[in-house]
């Protein structure tokens, strides 16, 4: 049979431009299109060549893995080859790929299959002889790696010298060294104060980071490893399932996930990959999916190898995090401080499994450091509740006709003068509450759900009721009636009635949150809590002047100058009275003992609890004078560890920090 031309070109230009990715990947650690990009096109080039066996190339990306060694390292033959995955998207692919498994091996029981995150880094061999680590090797194309032991070396989750008796007299480890969240953030924070080009994702910064030629620049770099696999083993019985020999080389001293699980068929694959998608964000590094592997090493053997992939394992990758769009034009939004963020307005896009149209641009310096302009196509990033931004331009993308971005002089809005402070990015609008933007951002967050928590009195509400003239400030809320609220479009009498008693029951508050409500710039709920707690009334904390506010805790310089002058305007004491006068009122606050058993402690909660919100125990904890915190670290003074509690426990276990359960939680609280 003939095959059509333009599908013989199509196959040509997929092998080049995936030729031209996996070279900038592999080789350069220089992306310059999504990962996701990149699977569409080579999942196309994979339909073609198996539709169309004859167009299969030997040299075809889909026959080869990673991408080739670079000269500047010497380098190393791995005795067995490294392979790669073979990828599924949803639950039909996976089922397919357990039903090969056992059309495989001839047999209908259910598979045990170990289960672990797909971490997003770079695969690594390890070679140890006699217990010692005598070579580090990168994957490179599979067969052939670069020599990296030196920069491995200063890898301090990577043992020397593995410990135990009984030690094989050749074991190669294989796992993947990747930068943790926190260590990619500082890094690029670091870059862009030096001037450098910020790494595009945790992945890129860990490869440019392994492959150094000066050993002193990987020992700076924030760098971890899970071990996952064994190469060659000489000297020691092969183990009889992967999840065992996890165990052992986690007894010789490495590092294994701890959220390692065996799990029973496709339904508990299932079961697993969407309790790691669900914590995928709160986990303290990138991963792209969960790897599953057939256990029994024996039925791994029986099932072999195709070209470039073991046939016993399979990765299930995540909707992508990363993708590419066009910005269709860049808008300015006025946000509640009168801060003018650039937004590019984008040609749709799903990721991080939402449509996504709008991404921040941030300021002028971000527009300029990446170069963004109308007509672009860029990459887009969203990770959970994250605003999506820009990650970067695709420069080969670039019209002829794409138009860069200038900062207006006058608000949008109002139309008053924009400002910059010298040294600081952000430009704003000189309108105050003059300006409608600014009106509606404050009165959105004075109604938020941590301010004066509003029921039924969202975004869009506001805006509407700005704009119809019948709110100006917050204050104006409590004179709404339910005859002028069923006016509007869209809202019925009943939620007319609903949200004037919601109004009537958000009067009654706590002084920290009214002061959160009032949105004094970079007073934020820490702020307001040690604000309310230290001053315990209103009238005290208007007195306060700048140095007897940077006394307290979380109050820098720069906040204590927002309160005094929020205080100092009329317009805002007149605001505050009506408040007053409308009824907003709050229990009299009381002194947290310095005594309290929880005052000034550093709490991190995890994992879920089951007899109260996380968002409740923060609320409460905050209240006897704890800090609640996101990430343990050596600060931290006790974890609280809920079911299923991941990384976080793992990391408190190994500081060695007070772990508690929820019942001592409830005990604390009582
Ligand atoms: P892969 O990343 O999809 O899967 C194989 C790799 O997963 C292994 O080599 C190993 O390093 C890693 N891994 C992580 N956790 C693991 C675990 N628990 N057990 C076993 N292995 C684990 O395949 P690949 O061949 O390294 O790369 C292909 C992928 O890389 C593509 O699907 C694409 O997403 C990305 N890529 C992107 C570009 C681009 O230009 N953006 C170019 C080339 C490749």
């Amino acid at each position: 049979m003939s095959i059509p031309n333009d599908l013989a070109s199509r196959a040509g230009e997929l092998r080049d431009l995936l030729n031209k990715y996996n070279h900038l990947y592999y080789v350069t650690d220089e992306p310059e299109v999504t990962d996701s990009e990149y699977d569409r096109l080579f999942k196309e080039l994979k339909q073609i060549e198996s539709d169309n066996p004859a167009l299969l190339t030997a040299d075809s990306p889909t026959q080869r893995v990673g991408g080739k060694a670079l000269d500047k390292f010497s380098q190393i033959t791995h005795v067995l080859p490294m392979l790669s995955l073979d990828n599924v998207f949803d639950s039909a692919e996976l089922e397919a790929f357990d039903q090969r498994v056992r059309d495989w091996l001839n047999t209908s029981d259910t598979q045990l299959y170990a289960a672990e995150p797909k971490l997003d880094g770079l695969a690594i061999s390890l070679r140890y002889e006699q217990g010692v680590l005598v070579h580090a090797a990168t994957r490179g194309d599979g067969a052939v790696g670069e020599d990296v032991t030196a920069n491995v070396r200063t890898i301090g989750t990577i043992p020397l010298r593995l410990t135990g008796d009984n030690l094989p007299d050749v074991i190669e480890i294989r796992g993947e060294i990747f930068m943790p969240k926190a260590g990619f953030e500082a890094l690029n924070v670091q870059q862009i104060a030096e001037q450098k080009k910020p790494f595009v994702n945790p992945r890129n910064a860990a490869a440019g980071a392994l492959r150094q030629l000066d050993s002193k620049i990987t020992a700076s770099r924030p760098l971890e490893i899970y071990c996952y696999g064994l190469g060659e083993i000489q000297g020691m019985d092969k183990p009889t399932s992967h999840s065992q020999a996890m165990k052992q080389i986690a007894e010789w001293g490495c590092r294994i996930s701890p959220e390692l699980q065996v799990v029973k068929g496709v339904q508990g694959c299932l079961e697993y990959i969407k309790q790691i998608g669900e914590r995928r964000e709160s986990l303290d590094y990138d991963i792209d999916g969960v790897v599953l592997k057939v256990d029994n090493i024996v039925l791994q053997e029986r099932l072999g190898f195709v070209s470039r992939a073991p046939r016993w394992a399979i990765a299930h990758k995540f909707p992508a995090q990363q993708e590419m769009t066009v910005v269709e034009d860049i808008v300015i939004q006025v946000g509640r401080t009168g801060a003018l963020t650039p937004v590019a307005r984008l040609q749709p896009v799903f990721v991080g499994g939402v449509t996504v149209s709008n991404a921040t641009l941030h300021n002028q310096d971000e527009i300029e450091r990446k170069d963004v302009r109308v007509g672009d196509t860029v990459i887009v990033r969203r990770a959970g509740d994250v605003i999506p931004e820009v990650v970067q331009v695709v420069l080969s993308k670039r019209p002829d006709n794409a138009r860069a971005f200038v900062m207006p002089t006058q608000c949008p809005v109002c139309q008053s003068d924009v400002e910059r402070v010298e040294g600081n990015a952000v430009a704003r609008c000189s309108g105050g509450l003059y300006c409608p933007a600014q009106r509606k951002e404050a009165i959105k967050h004075f109604a938020s759900r941590k301010g004066m928590d509003v029921d039924g009195l969202g975004d869009k509400l506001v805006e509407q009721l700005v704009d119809e003239g019948l709110i100006n400030d917050p204050a104006d809320l409590f004179q709404l009636t339910v005859e002028q609220l069923s006016n509007l479009e869209r809202m019925g009498e009943k939620s007319a009635v609903n949200l004037v008693d919601a109004l009537q029951v958000a009067k009654q508050t706590k002084f920290a949150r009214f002061l959160y409500s009032l949105g004094i710039r970079e007073a934020g709920e820490a702020t307001t809590r040690s604000l309310a707690n230290h001053f315990l009334t209103l009238s005290a904390l208007k007195l306060a002047d700048e140095e007897s506010l940077i006394e307290i805790e979380d109050v820098g310089p720069i906040v204590a100058h927002h309160i005094v002058t929020f205080f100092q305007q009329e317009h805002n004491q007149e605001v505050i009275d009506r408040l007053l006068a409308a009824g907003i009122n709050w229990p009299e606050e009381k002194k947290i003992a310095a005594d309290s058993a929880l005052s000034g402690k550093t709490i991190v909660l995890t994992g879920t609890l089951e007899k109260m919100s996380r968002s409740e125990a923060k609320e409460k904890l905050l209240a006897l004078g704890a800090k609640v915190s996101g990430s343990v670290s050596k600060k931290t003074d006790f974890v609280v560890a809920g079911r299923d509690a991941g990384s976080k426990l793992t990391k408190a276990e190994k500081l060695e920090i007070t772990v508690v359960d929820e019942a001592t939680l409830i005990e604390w609280l009582a």
